[in-house]
């Protein structure tokens, strides 16, 4: 076992006084203090902590926490599928291979000793929050963002049902977030099944102007030897024709706003624009307009510059309608997803803008001009934004979509002050601050967090020996043997290799990077589980 319940450190060097305290500092952190007892009294070795989520952001954390706290920590690391990596998994776009690489990094952490991973392990389903809590010095959510933003306008869900089996039978197009079309081409288990059939569709809007936007729409215009050799889901690739089997001949992105205030940037519109062989235009030649407040800005940021060029150099070459077209749709805010006599998607309807500095502090803000266009499509796109779940247990700002906060320490109400912390929780990456940044993001943010813990650790530990004893938390070994007793089949390290080398096995085999498997069943199978 690697870490007795009980296990103790005796201490043979505390530096005791006269007062009757004595505390351990380690790497300048104070780890524990208490009333000095016998020579031979005891401290909790370690500091027992549990991450939720094993993405970028919970990764991160253990990387942080293993760097400030060295042999006196051990970490949890949980995910509800039995694969780990999250986002680097389930959202990288599968051309995005170099992205994929701090896998590496993540892996070593994983194999260290004072880290266990423990996949198919659903927090809610099989252990509760307060389970965590009760188990370990600290427990820090990092479950990401696994919902979406919405854009509240009417035709926006099927108008009968939503249950995949009647949007199936609408021809293979309808209305899916962003997320959920980034997750069915990577192969995620829970959008395997979506009735998304590109064999159908001839035009996409995408709403947003994110490098999400721009992931989505380099799936569906690339030729497919972009995609072939990569680990894009073989159900994606595997539609009939060309660019996976796709129909798609021009895609719309659509947004609400103007070329200065993408949100994309330069280097993924430029990899769009020069390596998809993609014809792009704006739809409307007034679409590059600038104001005087846009050119200001484009003085002052470079980022903004670039992709203002990027787009009006591609509108300077086009040269006609290609094989597949990207139309770039700026001042444009979709108001009504249009639907067919049979109700599936016919088209967007969107209102024409204009750009004014009416938002907080003098920001552009996309106002209506009451002057609208339909684009018409199959397939619409809402590339707007994700958005994070609540837990049950722990409080939620709805409207921001995070868990509150403040710099990591998660508060017991939304609009709280620092003395009503939720004690012992801790929260990190999108589900802390939003969905924003890139994977690199999360390194700052988990220090940010960790820096919490490290400040807190007097108060978590003492709070751990008062409930526990001088042992404190039983940490890991308490929680397997809790999974154990509920019966869940925890996919440890061991037996994520196994799926990771049946992947690339089989990859290989089709020449290919993986050829993932997206059904948790058939993981767990290869992950050594009896599924009788
Ligand atoms: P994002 O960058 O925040 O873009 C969201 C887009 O949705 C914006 O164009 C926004 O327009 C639009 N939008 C929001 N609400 C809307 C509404 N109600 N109606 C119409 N349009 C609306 O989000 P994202 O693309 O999902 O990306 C998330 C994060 O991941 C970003 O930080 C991104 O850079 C990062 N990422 C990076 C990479 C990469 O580095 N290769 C790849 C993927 C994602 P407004 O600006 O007008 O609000």
């Amino acid at each position: 076992m690697r870490l007795a319940s009980r296990s103790v450190l005796t201490l043979g060097s505390c530096s005791r006084c006269t007062a009757g305290v004595y505390s351990i500092e380690w790497n300048g952190i104070r780890l524990w203090s208490a009333a000095c007892g016998p020579a031979t009294s005891s401290v909790p070795e370690k500091l027992h902590v549990c991450i939720v989520g094993s993405g970028p952001a919970g990764f991160y954390t253990v990387d942080r926490l293993l760097k400030r706290y060295g042999d006196r920590v051990h970490v949890s690391i949980l995910d509800r599928l039995p694969t780990p990596f999250g986002l680097v998994r389930s959202g990288v776009a599968p051309d995005h291979q170099d992205t994929k690489n701090v896998t590496n990094q993540f892996s070593s952490l994983a194999t260290d000793p004072r880290v266990s991973f423990l996949g198919n392990v659903l927090v809610g389903r099989d252990v509760d929050i307060s389970e965590l809590r009760a188990l370990h010095h600290a427990v820090v959510l990092a479950y990401g963002a696994e919902s979406d933003r919405r854009l509240g306008i009417p035709g926006e869900d099927d108008p009968t049902t939503s249950t995949s089996a009647l949007r199936w039978s609408r021809g293979g197009g309808g209305v899916f977030s962003a997320r959920e079309f980034v997750w069915w081409y990577n192969g995620h288990p829970d959008a395997r099944h979506l009735p998304i059939d590109l064999s159908k569709v001839r035009s996409v809007a995408i709403c947003g102007i994110g490098n999400v936007a721009l992931d989505c729409a380099r799936v569906l215009l690339s030729p497919p030897d972009r995609f072939t050799p990569t680990d894009l889901a073989a159900h994606a690739l595997r539609q009939s024709g060309s660019p996976l089997g796709s129909a798609v001949r021009e895609v719309h992105l659509v947004a609400r706003r103007g070329p200065v205030q993408a949100a994309c940037t330069p280097k993924e519109l430029k990899e769009l624009l020069t390596e998809c062989g993609v014809s792009a235009r704006t739809a409307a030649p007034d679409q590059l307009t600038v104001s005087e407040a846009d050119a200001a800005e484009m003085k002052a940021t470079r980022l903004k510059r670039r992709v203002y060029e990027l787009v009006s150099k591609a509108q300077q070459q086009q040269q006609g309608r290609s094989r597949r077209d990207l139309f770039f749709q700026f001042y444009r805010n979709p108001v009504e997803v249009l639907r067919g006599p049979d109700g599936g998607v016919a088209g967007i309807r969107v209102e024409r803008t204009v750009v004014r500095p009416d938002g907080p502090g003098g920001t552009a803000v996309a106002v209506g001009s009451g002057v609208y266009d339909t684009i018409e499509c199959q397939l619409v796109l809402k590339s707007i934004g994700y958005k994070s779940l609540p837990l049950h247990g722990v409080a939620f700002d709805n409207r921001r979509g995070v868990i509150p906060n403040l710099e990591g320490r998660v508060l017991k109400q939304v609009r709280a002050c620092v003395s009503t912390c939720d004690e012992g929780l801790y929260v990190v990456g999108w589900l802390k601050r939003g969905p924003t940044g890139i994977i690199g993001t999360n390194l700052v943010d988990a220090e940010e967090t960790v820096a919490c813990v490290a400040a807190d650790t007097d108060a978590l530990l003492r709070a751990g020996e008062k409930t526990h004893g001088s042992a404190g938390p039983p940490g890991l070994a308490g929680l397997t043997a809790l999974l154990r007793q509920r019966g869940v089949r925890v996919v440890d390290w061991r037996r994520w290799r196994l799926l990771d080398e049946h992947e690339v096995a089989a990859g290989r085999a089709a020449g290919r990077v993986r050829e993932k498997e997206t059904e948790v069943k058939e993981m767990l199978r290869v992950c050594g589980f009896s599924m009788e």
